[in-house]
């Protein structure tokens, strides 16, 4: 899925249990169930060829400040920014796909990461419409807002 929808549910999972014991586990579960569920994101069409490296990485750095922007404006109190929490939640919610992106982006691939992306590669189904792989990412994304 997108680092928006992933990163924002690393967050809200954080947002709602007291320990990283408890979250971490939690966030890294939510990853691969999410991208299990056909989805469309800025890597889609990479392995095909019929998406750029160079648009891909384009895209994938203004989506993560997009996250981030998200992250901060959803769990914002009065005067402060969200706890140190919800930040590692947004973190660790993408970690699958840091772990991925030499393999994606470079051509590149550490071999001990070999196996987790191999892992990560089996929940992961794509979908080039983007109506089918939008929509349940931006029913996420309402749903964490809406129970934040
Ligand atoms: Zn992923």
């Amino acid at each position: 899925m997108l680092s928006i929808s992933h990163s924002l549910t690393g967050a809200f999972i954080a947002s709602q249990l007291p320990h990283p014991i408890l979250y971490i586990p939690l966030v890294f579960a939510s990853h691969y169930l999410e991208d299990w569920i056909p989805h469309w994101d800025v890597g889609t069409g990479l392995s095909t060829g019929r998406r750029k490296r160079t648009t891909a990485i384009g895209l994938e750095l203004v989506e993560l400040a997009v996250s981030v922007i998200l992250v901060y404006l959803f769990w914002r109190t009065n005067s402060q920014g969200p706890s140190w929490h919800i930040w590692i939640g947004a973190f660790v919610g993408l970690v699958p796909d840091f772990m991925e992106a030499p393999r994606n982006f470079l051509k590149w691939e550490p071999a001990f990461l070999k196996p987790f992306n191999d892992f990560h590669q089996n929940w992961h189904h794509s979908t080039p419409n983007m109506v089918l792989g939008l929509t349940p990412q931006a029913v996420t994304l309402a749903t964490i807002f809406w129970l934040r």
